[in-house]
């Protein structure tokens, strides 16, 4: 008798989501990931319990049409890539064509949409069953709207894992805040149990920018960071640098773009504790809101599902040039401004 037997396809996306959806803040980026993806300039957010009971985003995007709609929640169906080599110069936040799939597996989902401005659209569900997307007509402006209703009710071990409503709030909103960061030109909404938590213009000007760090970051960190920007013929680094003076007990202002995406890289962390390192007593850190622009090509994003890692072809070159940048403008900054200070 044969012992093995395939895997329904919700328990293959259950298993997959494990992956990626960790708990409400993962759902949460791969939302909004899509939703600018799809090129919208305005995101609201709405939140309730931490969103575990409800996830709703709304966006302007391109939205998706009839046809498509079902194949948002099949997994490994995507539009942002066709073939092997267009994962080599990938610019989109997404690719995988496996988040719905995965959250719609664990979750009641349901995604309303329109690509065209006749004010009509359709709505495809998908309630953790087997997958049977369930496509319906729906009023709806050109965008989309996902809704993520009761996240791991079918998978009750994972429930388990998640913290109080105030933390699982804490980890959505730091997702919020890296992806308003690193697109300034979209205007952001978050509620959180109908409490506007963020209201979020786009900003387009340097003052606009400022004022939105300030906003996200606290206006303290604006006030002791200076602004950078420097380039090669490959590689660009701007940003706000905070002066060693506004050094922190914790690494907990420190934000680091790749073309757009928040990362955590150990490469870059060097680069960076180095450049401080004379400027900034032991055991403290500093704080930092920086991007990095390069060739897609030259940096490969598909090493972890979750996306946070990053791997650069030339991460010498891509080390020495932080280095260099950030070791300058340290240098360039006033002596006064520049002795270290324990706060
Ligand atoms: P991926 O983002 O890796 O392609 P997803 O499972 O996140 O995979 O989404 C599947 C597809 O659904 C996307 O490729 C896109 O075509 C479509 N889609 C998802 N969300 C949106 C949205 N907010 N606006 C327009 N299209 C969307
Ligand atoms: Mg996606």
């Amino acid at each position: 008798m044969s012992k093995i037997i395939r895997l329904t396809t919700r328990l293959a996306n259950q298993i997959a989501a494990g992956e990626v959806v960790e708990r409400p803040a993962s759902v949460v980026k791969e939302l909004l990931e899509n939703s600018l993806d799809a090129q919208a300039t305005r995101l609201d957010v709405d939140v309730e319990q931490g969103g575990v009971k409800l996830l709703r985003i709304r966006d302007n995007g391109l939205g998706v049409n009839e046809a498509d709609l079902p194949l948002t929640i099949a997994r490994h169906a995507t539009s942002k890539i066709h073939e092997l080599e267009d994962l080599e110069g990938v610019t989109t936040l997404g690719f995988r064509g496996e988040a719905l799939a995965s959250i719609s597996s664990v979750s009641r989902l349901s995604l309303t949409s329109s690509d065209n401005q006749s004010g009509a659209g359709w709505c495809v569900q998908a309630e953790g069953r087997d997958m049977e997307a369930v496509l319906l007509p729906a009023a709806h402006p050109q965008g989309t709207t996902v809704e993520v209703r009761d996240l791991f009710f079918n998978t009750p071990a994972r429930r388990k894992f998640l913290r109080t409503e105030k933390t699982e709030f804490s980890h959505l909103e730091e997702i919020v805040k890296r992806l308003a960061l690193s697109h300034f030109d979209v205007g952001f909404t978050l509620r959180h149990n109908q409490r506007v938590v963020h209201a979020l213009r786009s900003a387009t000007t340097e003052a606009e920018q400022d004022r939105r760090v300030a906003t996200l970051c606290g206006p303290n960190f604006i006030e002791s960071a200076v602004r950078i920007d420097t380039q090669t013929d490959e590689l660009r680094l701007w940003g706000w640098m905070g002066l060693p003076t506004f050094s922190r007990s914790q690494a907990d202002l420190q934000y680091f773009f790749v073309n757009g995406r928040s990362v955590k890289d150990k490469v870059v962390n060097h680069a960076v504790r180095q450049a401080y390192r004379d400027v900034m007593y032991h055991g403290r850190h500093a704080a930092f809101v920086l991007y990095l622009e390069l060739d897609p090509k030259g940096v490969d994003v598909n090493v972890h599902p979750t996306k946070h890692e990053v791997r650069f072809r030339e991460s010498r070159q891509v080390h020495d040039f932080l280095y260099r940048s950030l070791h300058r403008a340290i240098a360039e900054m006033s002596p006064a401004d520049s002795q270290p200070v324990n706060q």
